[in-house]
């Protein structure tokens, strides 16, 4: 090999290769597909040049190998072109294993067994398996705009092909019509050369105008995206600039005050209502801060909120301040007020709706008052009030009741159930009957409870109760008050007890008698019983009273009074008559049996020994008259009447001794 031809050969082969490079790196940013085709391009040109130079002049591995091997260098080229150009799959290793054997093929088919049919053979079948790879690419995945140039390139790709096969087909199958050393002569290469010059001509052109058509497509898609982005906007913008009014009527016309708010506190918008709750106009309103209009003692609600909104540790918030109207009265606010943060999410200004619930506080406050007084009132009256709701059974009591009740306010009230546990069985029962009369015909009632309290001790408590209505005039519930009557309750006993007792000798008086006799008797006569009447009149007791004085007799009294009382049964009824008289019924005693218990007492009473002054005092003797009642027996009066007549004779037999009438 001359440095002539190596020099042609490596200047060729450089200048393609950095043409090639030049290439590839200006049209990475547009079709990086195009850069390859030009870069095949230039090969195939290299490569027609080889081909032109004169055989004998020059070494085969020049005209032959390389030529060769630039051509199938510029089908790869394509290839791998048309593949970036439909962002098909490149793989590096079919290429380098077709390259290396292509070219060993031919070193072989060109040094060792000189053969230009085999070579021929060799093109046949690289080329063509390249071209058709290239056409398949073309075919598949083809974009509905590009279609012009692909059928182009396709055809022209085709022809190739066919020039390949009929020229490796003229030295094979058709035994050589051709032989071929006519092959090999110059007019027919240079006859190949120029057909494969204005074929490849076309593939040029395919590729220019295939790309022009995606120029254009790309425009097409990108003006189609454009336009399709500029509606979006302005659709964007429509329903941005109705949100913005529909907000500013919204911000306007609501009914309560409503402000923009910056994260310093400072006003930046207020509607006309805010105005019309702090009395300012909005423009003045819109110089202020939310600190000018806040009392001193509630300057604090709001930058705590801001600070805490900013931090991120909560987004809304509502609270209730006490603001300066702008004629110098105190109003009461409830705001409402919540952070809006920017498209990035940072915060921007506070929404805030306030509201002017004065009256309500003014209402809440004058209530609080009311129940207050009614606690008071109802404290001092020892009168508790309760409610009873009968579809959930739920009962509300006042305080008042919880304490009469003697119960623990922080619990529920008890349930109508459990009130059995409150009051005694008797006082239940009572209840029952009135709060089923109440519950069903709507009848008010008014029972007598009685609680037995922790220490024994009976508590009296007066229950009333009415039923509640609805709207329809249905019984839904029932209200009313218990009245804690304890103190009442034993005054009355004391007065009663008073009022039936005989203060001296502790025994029951005559008015007592009076009333008790008839019932007894009438008691006893239903029952069938037998019932006795005994008077006792203590003997000479004028003369005691004269001898020892009257205190002495009044101890006398009480001494007999003392013992009549452990001495009678409990049934018996020991009652003074009148002076040092007196009276005992003896209810269930027959005669008879009076007569034996009397005249026992009688001997009690002899048998008395009573110490006035550190005195013993004389034995004292009564005489005592017994009478029983008859079977039809009504007239108590007559009763007494004959246990007197029978005193009477008794004194008349010598005193000291019992006699039955
Ligand atoms: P007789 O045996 O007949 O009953 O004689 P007597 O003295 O007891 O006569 P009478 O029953 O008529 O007298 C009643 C006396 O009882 C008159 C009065 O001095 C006395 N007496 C009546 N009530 C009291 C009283 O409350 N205290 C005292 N100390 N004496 C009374
Ligand atoms: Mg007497
Ligand atoms: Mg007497």
């Amino acid at each position: 090999m001359d440095v002539k031809t190596l020099l042609i050969a490596a200047l060729a082969v450089s200048l393609a290769a950095s043409l090639c490079m030049l290439i590839i790196f200006w049209t990475r940013r547009t079709y990086p597909g195009f850069g390859l085709w030009v870069a095949g391009h230039f090969c195939g040109a290299v490569c027609i040049l080889l081909f032109i130079l004169p055989r004998d002049q020059f070494p085969p591995w020049l005209t032959i190998i390389l030529a060769n091997y630039l051509w199938f260098a510029s089908m790869m080229l394509n290839n791998r072109g048309s593949l970036l150009f439909r962002s098909r799959r490149i793989s590096y290793g079919w290429e380098i294993a077709a390259s290396v054997s292509f070219c060993a093929l031919f070193a072989y088919f060109t040094y060792v067994e000189p053969n230009i049919a085999a070579r021929l053979t060799v093109i046949a079948v690289y080329h063509g398996g390249f071209q058709l790879w290239t056409i398949a690419v073309l075919l598949m995945q083809r974009p509905a705009y590009f279609g012009s140039s692909d059928v182009l390139q396709v055809v022209s790709l085709g022809i190739l092909v066919a020039i390949h096969t009929v020229r490796a087909e003229q030295v094979w199958i058709s035994g050589g019509s051709l032989p071929h050393q006519v092959i090999a002569l110059q007019p027919f290469v240079d006859m190949l050369i120029l057909g494969v010059m204005v074929d490849t001509l076309l593939v040029i052109l395919s590729h220019i105008m295939m790309n022009a058509q995606r120029l254009e497509y790309d425009y097409r898609l990108t003006q189609g995206r454009l336009e399709q982005d500029i509606t979006q906007r302005q659709q964007a913008e429509a329903a941005l600039r109705e949100s913005t009014e529909k907000f500013r009527l919204a911000f306007d016309n609501a009914n309560t005050g409503m402000c923009l708010v910056d994260l310093n506190g400072q006003i930046l918008q207020v509607n006309s209502k805010m105005s019309a709750i702090f009395g300012y106009s909005t423009s003045q309103l819109e110089r202020m801060n939310v600190n000018d209009l806040a009392l001193p003692e509630d300057i604090s609600i709001s930058p705590h909120f801001i600070h805490a909104a900013v931090e991120g540790e909560v987004d809304s918030s509502t609270f209730e301040k006490h603001y300066r109207h702008q004629q110098g009265h105190i109003i009461y606010g409830q705001v409402s007020s919540s952070l809006v943060r920017d498209i990035e999410g940072h915060p921007w200004y506070f929404i805030s709706q306030v509201q002017d619930i004065t009256e309500r506080k003014q209402a809440e406050a004058a209530l609080n008052q009311l129940n207050i007084e009614l606690e008071e009132a109802q404290r001092l009256a020892k009168v508790g009030s309760w409610d009873w709701e009968m579809a959930t059974d739920t009962v509300t009591w006042s305080k008042e009741l919880y304490r009469i009740l003697d119960c623990d306010s922080a619990q529920p009230a008890p349930t109508y159930q459990q009130h059995s546990q409150l009051y005694t069985a008797d006082s239940m029962a009572r209840l029952e009957v009135a709060v089923t009369q109440a519950v069903t015909h709507g009848i008010p009632y008014e029972v007598d409870l009685e609680r037995i309290q922790p220490d024994g001790s009976s508590q009296w408590i007066i229950g009333r109760g009415e039923s509640e209505y609805d709207a329809q005039r249905r019984i839904v519930g029932l209200r009313g008050t218990c009245s804690d009557v304890t103190e009442h309750h034993r005054m009355e006993e004391a007065l009663r007890e008073q009022a039936i007792r005989d203060p001296l000798t502790g025994l029951f008086n005559r008015r007592y008698l009076d009333e008790i006799l008839p019932r007894e008797l009438h008691r006893c006569q239903r029952n069938g019983e037998p019932m006795a009447v005994a008077m006792l009149d203590i003997d000479h007791f004028k003369h005691f009273n004269d001898a020892y004085g009257h205190d002495a007799g009044d101890a006398v009294l009480r001494a007999i009074g003392d013992l009549l009382k452990g001495f009678l049964r409990a049934s018996d009824i020991a009652c003074r008559y009148g002076g040092e008289e007196l009276a005992v019924i003896l209810p269930g005693s027959t005669l008879n049996n009076a007569q034996i218990r009397l005249d026992d007492l009688r001997r009690a009473i002899m048998q008395l020994r009573v110490i006035y002054k550190a005195d013993d005092l004389p034995t004292i003797t009564v005489s005592i008259g017994i009478a029983a009642a008859g079977e039809q027996e009504v007239d108590a009066a007559a009763l007494l009447d004959r246990a007197d007549v029978a005193l009477y004779q008794a004194k008349e037999n010598g005193r000291n001794r019992v006699v039955v009438a």
